[in-house]
């Protein structure tokens, strides 16, 4: 059994939390295939009710099936559901509560709730903790409890909190209280199989979730600024939804019929090791034993086949879309054209014209773009039309307005005139339904028209790819700062930081690191980034750090890629965040950005793998290359043919600021005069 999507809640049992995002209300997060939607935030239980409602009946809508989690305990202690209803069934418990507990945006209710149930057991009752210190309910904890404190499952875990707690941060009984109550009433309305109580035969699934049982994942994934509860479902969603459909059947797989169960109590490293992958694997660098120069080529297709999106998707509108890339397809939501209309200024006509001249009484009014003719043509007349205008009934073709002699009333016009003549179909453009954007392209202009036309305000793309820039090495001043002798300026940041952006990525600047281990250790944690640049310490020497620190995790792979210019790529994983160490060396750093990290960034941000842009044009240079590696050239057009810069040195910056493009040599030996036909890669193509 499998899910199409993951759906994870933090539930609150307290009163509304006001308009502004804030902790400690209900948030909701959503994930299919390891890809999140930004969390929603829901100020109170009534807003939540809806909003769960809304998420069920759009899936229903689309066929898909549904899990959700919650996280408060579906179930009480073995023996309370018996006290209350006179019967083990944890749902009859549930219908109580429904009964005792109305949905709304106040919390006092469940208070008065407690005091209820506790009147049910002879002495204090279970429920403790004075809320709005009223003496509703006891302030201390029982000293013995008339049911047992604990669940089964509760017993397996470090931190859990009793269900017989109902205030105090960290307390789960108040939101098992509203909890249950607001599911009963979303159960009845959907029908959703309740785990692990039912069989999970329903499209929707309700689970009991803990996001505790992986705090450490949870931490570690958290975004800068995120707040922490959102932050918690969307992660667990994520892992949840990345979960093989076998992972997931183990998990369900409980016997736990009266307290009910925390889904993934008992998996947590299966559990946690999804949240924290993401989808690349650790050894997605890994490069095959006994290679020693990896052709360019090879190194391309070894990114290209262990890469994969890591980016959620996000619901913009059109006006904020251009340059993102789409998450999923985008269908036509109606066709265009809507309605037959008129290319032409002219006259509509019922059918095509015999040859020969033909009189035709005017009716009057006519049919304008954004005014229609309201009524049908009459049989034998015309009525003038204007372009774009909706073909009145009874219309078929359109004369064009040059091609006519009229008076007040009278259309003389000389045939022939094919049937359907300036006239354009419904639909004959896109027809509803159609798949107008794929998933993975990047929205341009013209999409943004196609998808206006059809119907569509919003369009649902990958949130952006972020991706931190780090500059490593002791000699390295922030531009502009004064220079120590030894010190040079950090060139770089601000190069990598602006090709990033302009590849459509979030750019974030991480600034220059000392090479110091533990230093770089903090930068790379703090990253918090999707993927990581760092430029400097690549190699396999002492002050080497990236290659260093990289090694530590076990995943450091040293490419040494048969290319010039080029130094050793030093490429690991971070806590499941791919790190690309360039060498120091900026036309080294450039050209590897543009030719390996270009791609590899294109495909963790969803818009799947794009060849570089490419002309071959006559070289305005010479030059013998040696067989064995590829070369790239700092190269402009001159004439429509490749000059290349004078000096291949490659500490020159001039050079790269000279150049428009690269001149891409093949691996094998070439002797290059005025005139040989040479790949020409502008970077209009690579950065733009
Ligand atoms: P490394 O890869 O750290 O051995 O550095 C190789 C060369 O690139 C050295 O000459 C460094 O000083 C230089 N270098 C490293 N990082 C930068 C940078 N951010 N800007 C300019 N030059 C750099
Ligand atoms: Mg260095």
């Amino acid at each position: 059994m499998s899910w199409d999507r993951i759906v994870m809640v933090d539930w609150s049992g307290g009163g509304d939390r006001g308009a502004k995002p804030t902790k400690d209300a209900i948030w909701i997060g959503s994930a299919r295939g390891g890809i999140a939607t930004e969390p929603e935030y829901c100020r109170n239980r009534v807003v939540a009710e809806d909003r769960l409602s809304a998420i069920i009946e759009g899936a229903a809508a689309a066929g898909e099936r549904l899990l959700i989690g919650f996280d408060f305990p579906f179930g009480y202690p073995a023996g309370f559901a018996r006290a209350v209803t006179g019967s083990d069934d944890p749902l009859a418990l549930w219908a109580n509560l429904a009964d005792r507990l109305p949905t709304t945006k106040d919390g006092r209710e469940r208070v008065q709730v407690a005091a209820d149930l506790n009147a049910l057991f002879p002495g204090d009752g279970p429920f403790w903790f004075d809320l709005f210190k009223d003496g509703q309910v006891p302030r201390t904890k029982p000293t013995s409890f008339p049911i047992t404190e604990w669940r089964q499952a509760e017993r397996q875990t470090k931190g859990t909190f009793s269900c017989w707690q109902i205030g105090g941060a960290g307390s789960v009984g108040s939101q098992a209280l509203t909890g249950i109550a607001s599911l009963e009433r979303l159960r009845e309305r959907h029908g959703a199989s309740i785990w692990p109580f039912e069989p999970l035969n329903a499209p929707v699934a309700f689970v009991e979730i803990w996001p505790s049982l992986i705090a450490d994942a949870v931490a570690a994934g958290q975004q800068e600024g995120e707040i922490k509860d959102a932050a918690q479902v969307r992660i667990l969603a994520e892992a949840f939804s990345r979960l093989s459909p076998d992972e997931l059947a183990k998990m369900l797989d409980v016997d736990a019929p009266e307290e009910g169960w925390i889904l993934g109590l008992g998996h947590e490293e299966t559990l946690r090791a999804a949240a924290r992958q993401g989808r690349l694997r650790n050894d997605c660098f890994a490069l095959p034993p006994g290679v020693d120069w990896t052709p360019v080529d090879d190194a391309l297709t070894m990114l290209r086949d262990r890469l994969s999106p890591v980016t959620g998707e996000e619901t913009l509108s059109l006006g904020q879309a251009a340059g993102r890339i789409a998450a999923a397809d985008v269908t036509a939501l109606r066709s265009h054209p809507p309605a037959a209309n008129s290319a032409v200024d002219g006259y509509g006509l019922a059918e095509g014209l015999a040859p020969g001249l033909h009189h035709i009484p005017l009716v009057e009014g006519r049919a304008a773009a954004g005014a229609p003719y309201e009524h049908a043509l009459p049989e034998g007349k015309a009525v003038r039309i204007l372009t774009g205008a909706t073909l009145p009934e009874g219309v078929t073709t359109v004369v064009l307005e040059e091609d006519c002699r009229v008076t007040e009333t009278l259309l003389s016009v000389e045939g022939p005139l094919k049937h359907g003549a300036n006239a354009r179909k419904a639909g004959e453009d896109v027809s509803v339904g159609h798949a107008i954007v794929k998933a993975g392209r990047q929205i341009t202009p013209a999409d943004l028209a196609l998808m206006a036309a059809t119907g569509r305000g919003d369009v649902t793309v990958r949130k952006k790819l972020r991706v931190g820039v780090l500059s490593t090495g002791d000699e390295l001043r922030e531009a502009g700062d004064p220079l120590a002798p030894g010190q040079i300026g950090d060139a770089n940041r601000p190069m990598l930081l602006a090709a990033i952006a302009a590849m459509g990525h979030e750019a974030v600047d991480l600034g220059i690191c000392r090479d110091d281990r533990e230093t770089l250790r903090a930068a790379f944690t703090g990253a918090k980034t999707d993927v990581l640049i760092t430029s400097g310490g690549a190699s396999a020497g002492e002050e080497d750090h990236v290659s260093a620190l990289l090694t530590e995790t076990g995943t450091m792979a040293l490419w040494r890629i048969a290319v010039k210019p080029g130094r050793p790529l030093a490429l690991g994983m971070w806590d499941g965040m791919p790190v690309f160490g360039l060498p120091g060396n900026p036309v080294a750093a450039l050209v590897c950005t543009l030719i390996f990290a270009r791609p590899a960034l294109g495909l963790l941000a969803g818009g799947g793998w794009t060849e570089p842009l490419a002309l071959t044009v006559p070289a305005a240079f010479s030059k013998r290359k040696k067989a064995g590696r590829r070369e790239y050239l700092r190269a402009r057009l001159v004439d429509s043919a490749a000059e290349v810069f004078a000096s291949e040195g490659s500490g020159r910056i001039s050079g790269l600021s000279w150049a428009e493009g690269l001149v891409e040599l093949p691996d094998d030996a070439l002797d290059v005069s005025p005139g040989t036909p040479v790949r020409y890669l502008p970077f209009a193509g690579l950065i733009g």
